[in-house]
Protein backbone atom coordinates (compact mmCIF):
# COMPACT_ATOMS: atom_id res chain seq x y z
CA UNK A 1 0.00 0.00 0.00
CA UNK A 2 0.94 3.77 -0.16
CA UNK A 3 0.24 6.37 1.81
CA UNK A 4 -0.02 10.14 0.73
CA UNK A 5 0.02 13.10 2.51
CA UNK A 6 -2.05 16.06 0.84
CA UNK A 7 0.40 19.29 0.04
CA UNK A 8 -1.55 22.02 0.80
CA UNK A 9 -0.17 25.19 2.66
CA UNK A 10 -3.44 26.31 4.08
CA UNK A 11 -3.72 25.97 7.88
CA UNK A 12 -6.29 22.87 8.09
CA UNK A 13 -4.18 20.08 8.68
CA UNK A 14 -2.97 17.99 6.25
CA UNK A 15 -5.11 14.73 4.71
CA UNK A 16 -3.21 11.15 5.07
CA UNK A 17 -4.52 9.07 2.76
CA UNK A 18 -3.81 5.52 1.57
CA UNK A 19 -3.89 3.06 -1.34
CA UNK A 20 -4.24 -0.32 -2.58
CA UNK A 21 -2.20 -1.06 -5.56
CA UNK A 22 -2.30 -3.83 -8.35
CA UNK A 23 -0.31 -3.99 -10.83
CA UNK A 24 -2.83 -5.19 -13.48
CA UNK A 25 -0.27 -6.58 -16.45
CA UNK A 26 3.10 -8.00 -15.81
CA UNK A 27 4.42 -10.99 -17.35
CA UNK A 28 6.80 -14.22 -15.94
CA UNK A 29 8.87 -16.69 -17.98
CA UNK A 30 11.35 -16.40 -20.91
CA UNK A 31 10.13 -14.91 -24.28
CA UNK A 32 11.73 -15.73 -27.90
CA UNK A 33 12.70 -12.12 -27.44
CA UNK A 34 14.84 -12.46 -24.90
CA UNK A 35 12.93 -10.25 -22.83
CA UNK A 36 12.45 -12.60 -18.93
CA UNK A 37 11.37 -12.48 -15.51
CA UNK A 38 11.72 -16.13 -14.29
CA UNK A 39 10.73 -15.83 -10.91
CA UNK A 40 8.95 -13.45 -8.20
CA UNK A 41 12.54 -12.00 -7.43
CA UNK A 42 12.28 -10.27 -10.50
CA UNK A 43 9.20 -8.71 -9.97
CA UNK A 44 10.00 -7.53 -6.36
CA UNK A 45 13.07 -6.15 -7.82
CA UNK A 46 11.27 -3.85 -10.35
CA UNK A 47 8.43 -2.78 -7.82
CA UNK A 48 11.99 -1.28 -5.72
CA UNK A 49 13.47 0.36 -8.26
CA UNK A 50 9.72 2.19 -9.00
CA UNK A 51 9.82 3.25 -5.68
CA UNK A 52 13.38 4.52 -5.99
CA UNK A 53 13.32 6.06 -8.93
CA UNK A 54 10.16 8.28 -7.16
CA UNK A 55 11.88 9.24 -4.15
CA UNK A 56 14.50 10.21 -6.93
CA UNK A 57 11.97 12.64 -8.76
CA UNK A 58 10.98 14.12 -5.51
CA UNK A 59 14.18 15.35 -4.74
CA UNK A 60 14.74 16.66 -8.05
CA UNK A 61 11.21 18.65 -7.77
CA UNK A 62 12.81 20.02 -4.60
CA UNK A 63 16.40 21.11 -5.82
CA UNK A 64 15.33 22.78 -9.44
CA UNK A 65 11.53 23.24 -10.50
CA UNK A 66 11.99 20.95 -13.82
CA UNK A 67 8.30 19.39 -13.05
CA UNK A 68 6.06 20.46 -15.53
CA UNK A 69 3.17 22.01 -14.34
CA UNK A 70 0.96 18.84 -14.86
CA UNK A 71 2.94 16.36 -11.97
CA UNK A 72 2.88 19.64 -9.74
CA UNK A 73 1.82 17.43 -6.57
CA UNK A 74 -1.56 17.58 -4.63
CA UNK A 75 -0.28 14.59 -2.69
CA UNK A 76 2.72 13.33 -2.18
CA UNK A 77 3.85 9.19 -1.50
CA UNK A 78 5.19 9.20 1.82
CA UNK A 79 5.61 5.14 2.25
CA UNK A 80 5.13 1.88 1.13
CA UNK A 81 4.26 -1.05 3.71
CA UNK A 82 2.01 -4.33 3.50
CA UNK A 83 -1.87 -4.20 3.88
CA UNK A 84 -2.87 -5.76 7.36
CA UNK A 85 -3.54 -9.06 6.17
CA UNK A 86 0.06 -9.20 4.53
CA UNK A 87 1.25 -7.60 7.68
CA UNK A 88 3.57 -10.81 8.67
CA UNK A 89 5.38 -10.62 5.63
CA UNK A 90 6.91 -6.95 6.93
CA UNK A 91 9.89 -8.39 7.94
CA UNK A 92 11.11 -10.67 5.08
CA UNK A 93 13.34 -9.06 3.28
CA UNK A 94 12.47 -10.80 0.05
CA UNK A 95 9.66 -8.08 0.31
CA UNK A 96 11.99 -5.27 1.45
CA UNK A 97 10.60 -2.17 -0.24
CA UNK A 98 7.94 -3.65 -2.39
CA UNK A 99 5.16 -2.68 -1.47
CA UNK A 100 4.44 -0.13 -3.59
CA UNK A 101 2.01 -2.90 -5.67
CA UNK A 102 0.94 -4.96 -3.25
CA UNK A 103 -0.76 -7.70 -5.77
CA UNK A 104 0.05 -8.10 -9.45
CA UNK A 105 -1.40 -10.08 -12.32
CA UNK A 106 1.25 -11.78 -14.41
CA UNK A 107 0.56 -13.92 -17.60
CA UNK A 108 3.36 -15.65 -19.71
CA UNK A 109 5.46 -14.01 -22.58
CA UNK A 110 5.73 -15.26 -25.70
CA UNK A 111 7.86 -18.36 -24.25
CA UNK A 112 10.58 -20.00 -25.36
CA UNK A 113 9.14 -22.91 -23.62
CA UNK A 114 5.99 -22.87 -24.50
CA UNK A 115 5.44 -26.15 -26.99
CA UNK A 116 6.58 -28.69 -24.60
CA UNK A 117 3.99 -31.30 -24.73
CA UNK A 118 1.55 -32.26 -22.36
CA UNK A 119 1.78 -35.40 -20.17
CA UNK A 120 0.14 -37.21 -23.11
CA UNK A 121 2.54 -36.23 -25.25
CA UNK A 122 0.31 -33.78 -26.89
CA UNK A 123 1.53 -30.32 -28.07
CA UNK A 124 -0.55 -27.55 -26.52
CA UNK A 125 1.22 -24.10 -26.71
CA UNK A 126 1.46 -22.80 -23.02
CA UNK A 127 0.12 -25.82 -21.29
CA UNK A 128 3.72 -25.84 -19.98
CA UNK A 129 3.95 -22.00 -19.34
CA UNK A 130 0.46 -21.74 -17.61
CA UNK A 131 1.69 -24.95 -15.25
CA UNK A 132 4.36 -23.37 -14.07
CA UNK A 133 2.91 -19.98 -13.75
CA UNK A 134 0.66 -21.75 -11.45
CA UNK A 135 3.63 -23.19 -9.61
CA UNK A 136 5.28 -20.06 -8.95
CA UNK A 137 1.91 -18.33 -7.50
CA UNK A 138 1.94 -21.18 -4.62
CA UNK A 139 5.33 -21.03 -3.56
CA UNK A 140 6.18 -19.37 -0.52
CA UNK A 141 7.90 -16.70 -2.38
CA UNK A 142 4.93 -15.28 -3.73
CA UNK A 143 3.51 -14.24 -0.95
CA UNK A 144 0.14 -14.65 -2.20
CA UNK A 145 1.05 -11.21 -4.14
CA UNK A 146 0.82 -13.07 -7.20
CA UNK A 147 -2.22 -13.29 -9.14
CA UNK A 148 -2.00 -15.32 -12.76
CA UNK A 149 -4.09 -15.90 -16.48
CA UNK A 150 -3.13 -18.32 -18.45
CA UNK A 151 -2.19 -17.75 -22.04
CA UNK A 152 -4.09 -19.38 -24.56
CA UNK A 153 -3.79 -19.86 -28.67
CA UNK A 154 -7.04 -20.14 -30.64
CA UNK A 155 -5.33 -21.79 -33.06
CA UNK A 156 -4.63 -25.03 -30.86
CA UNK A 157 -8.81 -24.74 -31.36
CA UNK A 158 -10.59 -27.72 -29.59
CA UNK A 159 -7.24 -28.39 -27.26
CA UNK A 160 -7.24 -24.46 -26.78
CA UNK A 161 -10.29 -25.16 -24.75
CA UNK A 162 -9.36 -27.99 -22.72
CA UNK A 163 -6.14 -25.38 -21.67
CA UNK A 164 -8.63 -23.07 -20.09
CA UNK A 165 -10.64 -25.90 -18.51
CA UNK A 166 -7.67 -27.19 -17.21
CA UNK A 167 -5.84 -23.35 -16.19
CA UNK A 168 -8.76 -22.51 -14.45
CA UNK A 169 -10.29 -24.88 -12.71
CA UNK A 170 -7.27 -27.18 -12.29
CA UNK A 171 -4.77 -24.31 -11.83
CA UNK A 172 -6.86 -21.63 -10.44
CA UNK A 173 -5.74 -18.91 -12.54
CA UNK A 174 -7.92 -15.93 -12.66
CA UNK A 175 -7.86 -14.78 -16.38
CA UNK A 176 -7.13 -15.72 -19.94
CA UNK A 177 -4.03 -13.66 -22.33
CA UNK A 178 -4.59 -13.61 -26.12
CA UNK A 179 -2.02 -11.97 -28.26
CA UNK A 180 -3.33 -12.28 -31.50
CA UNK A 181 -0.02 -10.84 -33.57
CA UNK A 182 2.64 -13.23 -31.88
CA UNK A 183 0.68 -15.83 -32.09
CA UNK A 184 0.04 -15.06 -35.54
CA UNK A 185 -3.74 -14.42 -35.96
CA UNK A 186 -4.20 -10.88 -36.32
CA UNK A 187 -5.59 -11.28 -39.70
CA UNK A 188 -9.06 -9.86 -40.60
CA UNK A 189 -9.55 -13.17 -42.19
CA UNK A 190 -9.25 -14.99 -39.14
CA UNK A 191 -11.64 -12.48 -37.31
CA UNK A 192 -14.45 -12.21 -39.46
CA UNK A 193 -14.51 -15.71 -41.11
CA UNK A 194 -12.19 -17.89 -38.80
CA UNK A 195 -13.62 -16.91 -35.20
CA UNK A 196 -15.38 -19.74 -34.19
CA UNK A 197 -12.68 -21.01 -31.72
CA UNK A 198 -11.89 -17.11 -30.06
CA UNK A 199 -15.60 -17.04 -29.35
CA UNK A 200 -14.90 -20.89 -28.13
CA UNK A 201 -12.75 -19.23 -25.86
CA UNK A 202 -14.72 -16.17 -25.04
CA UNK A 203 -17.63 -17.55 -24.40
CA UNK A 204 -16.02 -19.74 -21.79
CA UNK A 205 -14.51 -17.13 -19.94
CA UNK A 206 -18.07 -15.78 -19.63
CA UNK A 207 -18.89 -18.82 -18.08
CA UNK A 208 -16.02 -18.85 -15.33
CA UNK A 209 -16.61 -15.12 -15.02
CA UNK A 210 -12.70 -14.51 -15.41
CA UNK A 211 -11.29 -11.18 -17.72
CA UNK A 212 -9.79 -11.74 -21.18
CA UNK A 213 -6.80 -9.31 -21.54
CA UNK A 214 -5.98 -9.21 -25.53
CA UNK A 215 -2.58 -7.96 -26.68
CA UNK A 216 -3.90 -5.05 -29.24
CA UNK A 217 -0.85 -2.71 -30.87
CA UNK A 218 -3.51 -1.73 -33.46
CA UNK A 219 -6.58 0.86 -34.05
CA UNK A 220 -7.72 -2.26 -36.91
CA UNK A 221 -7.13 -4.74 -34.26
CA UNK A 222 -9.08 -2.93 -31.51
CA UNK A 223 -12.16 -2.71 -34.18
CA UNK A 224 -11.77 -6.83 -34.94
CA UNK A 225 -12.32 -7.07 -31.02
CA UNK A 226 -15.13 -4.61 -30.75
CA UNK A 227 -16.87 -6.36 -33.66
CA UNK A 228 -16.67 -10.20 -31.97
CA UNK A 229 -17.69 -8.67 -28.57
CA UNK A 230 -20.86 -7.35 -30.47
CA UNK A 231 -21.24 -10.35 -31.90
CA UNK A 232 -21.07 -12.21 -29.09
CA UNK A 233 -23.57 -9.89 -27.15
CA UNK A 234 -26.22 -10.56 -29.67
CA UNK A 235 -25.90 -14.03 -29.45
CA UNK A 236 -26.13 -14.43 -25.97
CA UNK A 237 -29.30 -11.79 -26.11
CA UNK A 238 -30.34 -14.06 -28.92
CA UNK A 239 -30.38 -17.19 -26.31
CA UNK A 240 -32.10 -15.38 -23.30
CA UNK A 241 -29.24 -14.76 -21.61
CA UNK A 242 -29.85 -11.60 -19.17
CA UNK A 243 -28.04 -8.48 -20.39
CA UNK A 244 -27.02 -7.82 -16.49
CA UNK A 245 -25.58 -11.44 -16.50
CA UNK A 246 -23.46 -10.87 -19.90
CA UNK A 247 -22.64 -7.14 -18.73
CA UNK A 248 -21.09 -8.90 -15.33
CA UNK A 249 -19.72 -11.39 -16.64
CA UNK A 250 -17.85 -11.30 -19.86
CA UNK A 251 -15.02 -8.45 -19.31
CA UNK A 252 -12.76 -7.88 -22.30
CA UNK A 253 -9.52 -5.78 -21.55
CA UNK A 254 -7.89 -4.17 -24.38
CA UNK A 255 -3.75 -3.42 -23.53
CA UNK A 256 -2.17 -0.79 -23.92
CA UNK A 257 -5.08 1.28 -24.84
CA UNK A 258 -2.64 4.80 -24.87
CA UNK A 259 -1.47 3.81 -28.20
CA UNK A 260 -4.99 3.25 -29.91
CA UNK A 261 -5.41 7.25 -30.56
CA UNK A 262 -8.47 7.02 -32.47
CA UNK A 263 -12.47 7.84 -31.33
CA UNK A 264 -12.75 4.02 -32.32
CA UNK A 265 -11.41 3.70 -28.76
CA UNK A 266 -13.71 5.59 -26.61
CA UNK A 267 -16.60 4.10 -28.44
CA UNK A 268 -15.39 0.79 -27.56
CA UNK A 269 -14.74 1.63 -23.90
CA UNK A 270 -18.21 3.13 -23.80
CA UNK A 271 -19.64 -0.67 -24.05
CA UNK A 272 -20.19 -2.54 -20.48
CA UNK A 273 -17.54 -5.56 -21.77
CA UNK A 274 -14.92 -3.35 -22.39
CA UNK A 275 -12.34 -1.90 -19.77
CA UNK A 276 -8.49 -1.24 -20.83
CA UNK A 277 -5.13 -0.87 -19.26
CA UNK A 278 -2.43 2.01 -19.15
CA UNK A 279 0.02 0.32 -19.67
CA UNK A 280 3.35 2.39 -21.61
CA UNK A 281 1.90 5.92 -20.90
CA UNK A 282 4.26 8.37 -19.69
CA UNK A 283 5.06 12.23 -19.30
CA UNK A 284 1.88 14.70 -20.96
CA UNK A 285 0.41 11.00 -22.43
CA UNK A 286 -0.96 10.29 -19.26
CA UNK A 287 -2.45 13.77 -18.60
CA UNK A 288 -3.82 13.61 -22.81
CA UNK A 289 -5.83 10.17 -22.23
CA UNK A 290 -7.26 10.48 -19.11
CA UNK A 291 -8.74 13.84 -20.55
CA UNK A 292 -10.03 11.93 -23.58
CA UNK A 293 -11.53 9.35 -21.59
CA UNK A 294 -13.41 11.90 -19.74
CA UNK A 295 -14.74 13.82 -22.59
CA UNK A 296 -15.40 11.15 -24.70
CA UNK A 297 -16.34 7.73 -23.19
CA UNK A 298 -20.12 7.68 -22.28
CA UNK A 299 -21.96 5.95 -19.25
CA UNK A 300 -24.48 3.32 -21.47
CA UNK A 301 -26.40 3.01 -17.86
CA UNK A 302 -29.19 5.76 -17.84
CA UNK A 303 -30.25 4.42 -14.44
CA UNK A 304 -27.36 5.72 -12.12
CA UNK A 305 -26.60 8.29 -10.50
CA UNK A 306 -25.39 11.74 -12.44
CA UNK A 307 -21.86 11.14 -10.47
CA UNK A 308 -21.62 7.90 -11.53
CA UNK A 309 -22.36 8.44 -15.00
CA UNK A 310 -19.63 11.41 -14.95
CA UNK A 311 -16.95 8.72 -13.61
CA UNK A 312 -18.42 5.64 -15.46
CA UNK A 313 -14.93 6.08 -17.56
CA UNK A 314 -12.71 5.67 -14.32
CA UNK A 315 -14.34 2.14 -13.51
CA UNK A 316 -12.94 0.99 -17.59
CA UNK A 317 -9.41 1.81 -17.46
CA UNK A 318 -6.62 0.68 -14.81
CA UNK A 319 -2.75 0.83 -14.20
CA UNK A 320 -0.20 -1.56 -14.99
CA UNK A 321 3.50 -1.96 -15.81
CA UNK A 322 3.88 -4.44 -18.81
CA UNK A 323 6.56 -5.72 -16.93
CA UNK A 324 9.65 -6.21 -18.62
CA UNK A 325 8.81 -4.47 -21.97
CA UNK A 326 8.22 -0.99 -20.07
CA UNK A 327 10.57 0.11 -17.18
CA UNK A 328 9.72 1.93 -13.92
CA UNK A 329 9.42 5.83 -14.88
CA UNK A 330 6.16 4.60 -16.60
CA UNK A 331 4.72 3.80 -13.45
CA UNK A 332 6.36 6.68 -11.78
CA UNK A 333 5.08 9.09 -14.22
CA UNK A 334 1.30 7.41 -14.25
CA UNK A 335 1.13 8.22 -10.39
CA UNK A 336 3.05 11.38 -10.25
CA UNK A 337 0.06 12.23 -13.08
CA UNK A 338 -2.81 10.97 -10.41
CA UNK A 339 -1.88 12.44 -7.74
CA UNK A 340 -1.33 15.69 -8.92
CA UNK A 341 -2.98 18.68 -8.60
CA UNK A 342 -3.86 18.81 -12.26
CA UNK A 343 -5.98 15.32 -11.79
CA UNK A 344 -7.25 16.44 -8.75
CA UNK A 345 -9.16 19.08 -10.19
CA UNK A 346 -9.84 17.24 -12.98
CA UNK A 347 -12.17 14.68 -10.90
CA UNK A 348 -13.68 17.37 -8.88
CA UNK A 349 -11.32 16.28 -5.24
CA UNK A 350 -12.74 12.67 -5.49
CA UNK A 351 -10.01 10.89 -4.76
CA UNK A 352 -12.12 7.48 -5.41
CA UNK A 353 -10.93 8.15 -8.67
CA UNK A 354 -7.88 7.72 -8.54
CA UNK A 355 -8.34 4.49 -6.20
CA UNK A 356 -10.40 3.15 -9.22
CA UNK A 357 -7.34 3.43 -11.61
CA UNK A 358 -4.95 1.93 -9.00
CA UNK A 359 -7.03 -1.50 -8.00
CA UNK A 360 -10.48 -1.22 -7.65
CA UNK A 361 -11.64 -1.65 -11.41
CA UNK A 362 -9.17 -4.36 -11.83
CA UNK A 363 -10.42 -6.08 -8.86
CA UNK A 364 -14.16 -5.97 -9.96
CA UNK A 365 -13.26 -7.97 -13.05
CA UNK A 366 -11.26 -10.71 -10.98
CA UNK A 367 -13.77 -13.76 -10.29
CA UNK A 368 -15.45 -13.65 -7.07
CA UNK A 369 -17.40 -17.01 -5.54
CA UNK A 370 -19.26 -14.56 -3.24
CA UNK A 371 -20.46 -11.80 -6.14
CA UNK A 372 -21.90 -15.36 -7.92
CA UNK A 373 -23.55 -16.64 -5.37
CA UNK A 374 -25.68 -14.27 -3.27
CA UNK A 375 -28.55 -16.28 -2.99
CA UNK A 376 -29.21 -15.65 1.21
CA UNK A 377 -28.70 -18.75 2.84
CA UNK A 378 -30.53 -19.53 5.99
CA UNK A 379 -30.23 -23.25 6.77
CA UNK A 380 -26.80 -24.77 6.83
CA UNK A 381 -24.78 -23.06 9.38
CA UNK A 382 -22.39 -25.69 8.95
CA UNK A 383 -21.09 -23.94 5.89
CA UNK A 384 -19.65 -21.19 8.04
CA UNK A 385 -17.97 -20.08 10.94
CA UNK A 386 -15.90 -17.47 12.46
CA UNK A 387 -12.92 -16.23 14.24
CA UNK A 388 -13.18 -13.20 17.02
CA UNK A 389 -9.99 -12.19 18.50
CA UNK A 390 -7.99 -9.09 19.57
CA UNK A 391 -5.47 -6.82 17.86
CA UNK A 392 -2.56 -7.97 18.63
CA UNK A 393 -2.72 -11.23 17.57
CA UNK A 394 -3.63 -10.30 14.41
CA UNK A 395 -0.28 -10.78 12.22
CA UNK A 396 0.05 -14.19 14.40
CA UNK A 397 -3.45 -15.41 13.20
CA UNK A 398 -2.88 -14.66 9.30
CA UNK A 399 0.50 -16.05 9.67
CA UNK A 400 -0.76 -19.13 11.20
CA UNK A 401 -3.39 -19.42 7.97
CA UNK A 402 -0.92 -18.81 5.60
CA UNK A 403 1.27 -21.64 6.73
CA UNK A 404 -1.78 -23.82 7.69
CA UNK A 405 -2.66 -23.73 3.90
CA UNK A 406 0.92 -23.77 2.87
CA UNK A 407 1.98 -27.17 4.18
CA UNK A 408 -1.04 -28.91 3.27
CA UNK A 409 0.02 -31.51 0.86
CA UNK A 410 -3.49 -32.04 -0.43
CA UNK A 411 -3.63 -28.26 -1.79
CA UNK A 412 -1.10 -27.34 -3.64
CA UNK A 413 -2.52 -24.63 -5.73
CA UNK A 414 -3.79 -21.81 -4.19
CA UNK A 415 -6.99 -21.26 -5.72
CA UNK A 416 -6.93 -17.22 -5.33
CA UNK A 417 -5.69 -14.31 -2.97
CA UNK A 418 -7.15 -11.69 -2.54
CA UNK A 419 -7.05 -8.33 -0.41
CA UNK A 420 -10.10 -5.79 -1.21
CA UNK A 421 -10.17 -2.57 0.65
CA UNK A 422 -14.12 -1.23 1.43
CA UNK A 423 -15.11 -3.17 -1.86
CA UNK A 424 -19.13 -2.44 -2.34
CA UNK A 425 -19.66 -6.04 -2.86
CA UNK A 426 -17.74 -7.36 -0.24
CA UNK A 427 -20.23 -4.46 2.02
CA UNK A 428 -22.94 -5.92 0.07
CA UNK A 429 -21.92 -9.41 1.13
CA UNK A 430 -20.99 -9.00 4.83
CA UNK A 431 -21.52 -5.78 6.37
CA UNK A 432 -25.27 -5.31 5.71
CA UNK A 433 -26.69 -7.74 7.87
CA UNK A 434 -23.76 -9.05 9.76
CA UNK A 435 -21.90 -8.17 12.90
CA UNK A 436 -20.74 -5.12 11.69
CA UNK A 437 -23.61 -3.39 11.25
CA UNK A 438 -25.89 -4.95 13.80
CA UNK A 439 -23.52 -5.68 16.80
CA UNK A 440 -21.05 -3.19 16.33
CA UNK A 441 -22.18 0.25 15.39
CA UNK A 442 -19.59 2.08 15.70
CA UNK A 443 -17.75 0.30 13.09
CA UNK A 444 -20.77 1.44 10.70
CA UNK A 445 -19.41 4.03 10.50
CA UNK A 446 -15.47 3.53 10.05
CA UNK A 447 -16.12 0.76 7.38
CA UNK A 448 -13.54 3.28 5.07
CA UNK A 449 -10.84 1.85 7.17
CA UNK A 450 -12.11 -1.81 6.79
CA UNK A 451 -10.33 -4.52 5.01
CA UNK A 452 -11.40 -7.75 3.82
CA UNK A 453 -9.63 -10.41 2.07
CA UNK A 454 -10.43 -13.87 1.09
CA UNK A 455 -8.23 -16.77 -0.06
CA UNK A 456 -9.24 -20.08 -2.12
CA UNK A 457 -7.28 -23.22 -1.81
CA UNK A 458 -8.02 -26.21 -3.47
CA UNK A 459 -10.53 -28.47 -0.77
CA UNK A 460 -9.93 -26.36 1.85
CA UNK A 461 -12.74 -23.56 3.10
CA UNK A 462 -12.89 -19.97 1.40
CA UNK A 463 -11.99 -17.62 4.37
CA UNK A 464 -12.55 -14.12 4.08
CA UNK A 465 -11.83 -11.50 6.89
CA UNK A 466 -13.10 -8.25 7.75
CA UNK A 467 -10.80 -6.53 9.83
CA UNK A 468 -11.35 -2.80 11.73
CA UNK A 469 -7.68 -1.20 12.56
CA UNK A 470 -7.94 0.33 15.64
CA UNK A 471 -11.70 -0.48 16.51
CA UNK A 472 -12.64 -1.82 19.68
CA UNK A 473 -9.23 -3.82 19.22
CA UNK A 474 -11.35 -6.58 17.48
CA UNK A 475 -10.57 -8.52 14.05
CA UNK A 476 -13.54 -10.79 13.13
CA UNK A 477 -12.63 -13.83 10.59
CA UNK A 478 -15.17 -15.52 8.68
CA UNK A 479 -14.08 -19.69 7.17
CA UNK A 480 -16.91 -20.46 4.60
CA UNK A 481 -16.82 -24.00 3.14
CA UNK A 482 -15.75 -23.73 -0.23
CA UNK A 483 -18.83 -25.99 -1.98
CA UNK A 484 -21.34 -23.07 -0.28
CA UNK A 485 -20.07 -19.46 -0.96
CA UNK A 486 -24.12 -18.95 -0.96
CA UNK A 487 -24.54 -15.45 1.33
CA UNK A 488 -25.46 -16.67 4.92
CA UNK A 489 -28.22 -14.99 7.18
CA UNK A 490 -27.22 -12.60 10.00
CA UNK A 491 -28.02 -15.26 12.16
CA UNK A 492 -26.08 -17.49 10.48
CA UNK A 493 -23.31 -15.61 10.95
CA UNK A 494 -24.11 -14.66 14.62
CA UNK A 495 -24.47 -18.23 15.58
CA UNK A 496 -21.02 -19.18 13.99
CA UNK A 497 -19.03 -16.76 16.18
CA UNK A 498 -16.69 -18.61 18.52
CA UNK A 499 -15.97 -17.24 21.85
CA UNK A 500 -13.30 -14.23 22.10
CA UNK A 501 -11.53 -15.79 24.90
CA UNK A 502 -10.64 -18.75 22.55
CA UNK A 503 -7.69 -17.72 21.71
CA UNK A 504 -5.86 -15.78 24.20
CA UNK A 505 -3.11 -13.10 23.89
CA UNK A 506 -0.25 -15.35 24.60
CA UNK A 507 -0.90 -18.14 22.52
CA UNK A 508 1.97 -19.29 20.73
CA UNK A 509 1.80 -20.13 16.94
CA UNK A 510 1.15 -23.78 17.38
CA UNK A 511 -1.38 -23.32 19.70
CA UNK A 512 -2.97 -20.90 17.10
CA UNK A 513 -2.80 -23.67 14.05
CA UNK A 514 -3.80 -26.36 15.97
CA UNK A 515 -7.23 -23.96 16.89
CA UNK A 516 -7.91 -23.06 13.17
CA UNK A 517 -7.33 -27.11 12.05
CA UNK A 518 -10.28 -27.62 14.52
CA UNK A 519 -12.32 -24.78 12.98
CA UNK A 520 -11.36 -26.11 9.63
CA UNK A 521 -11.66 -29.49 10.27
CA UNK A 522 -15.87 -28.93 11.78
CA UNK A 523 -16.16 -26.54 8.43
CA UNK A 524 -15.25 -29.11 6.39
CA UNK A 525 -16.64 -32.32 8.62
CA UNK A 526 -13.49 -34.19 7.34
CA UNK A 527 -10.19 -34.84 8.86
CA UNK A 528 -7.41 -32.33 8.52
CA UNK A 529 -4.37 -33.82 7.42
CA UNK A 530 -1.14 -32.05 7.02
ZN1 LIG B 1 2.33 -7.52 -22.10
Amino acid sequence: MIEVEEQTNSGKSRRILQFYLIDGHHHIGEDVDNHKNLTVNGSFNFFRSIWNLLNTKYEEQITNSSFPEYFKCRFKIKRVFPSPPLNFLRSDSLYANSWLFDQFIAFPFHDKFREKPREDGKIVQYHNSNTRLARIISSNESGCRLIGYCRINPLDEKLAIEEVDYSILNLGLSGIKLHPLSDEWNERDYFEENSFWLKEILKRALKYSVPVIFDCRFVNTLKWIYNIVLELEKEFIQNRFEKSYIYKNLKIIIAHIGFLNDDILFSALSHPCIYGDLTGLFSSRTRDLMDNLQKKVVCPFSNLAPLEQKYYWSTKVFMGSDFTYFEAFHIVDQLLYFFSEDFYNKIDGNVSIIQNLLSDTILNLLPNDFQQNSISNTLKSKSVTSLIFNKNLYNKVISSIFSLFKNNASSQNPKFFRIDKDLSHFKQFLDSDSFYTKNFTIQKQNLNSQYNFYFKWSNNPIIVSGTIPNMMNRFIIYFFNSSDPSKPSFEVLKNSATDIQMISNDSSNEEITSKLKVLIENLNNVQYSD
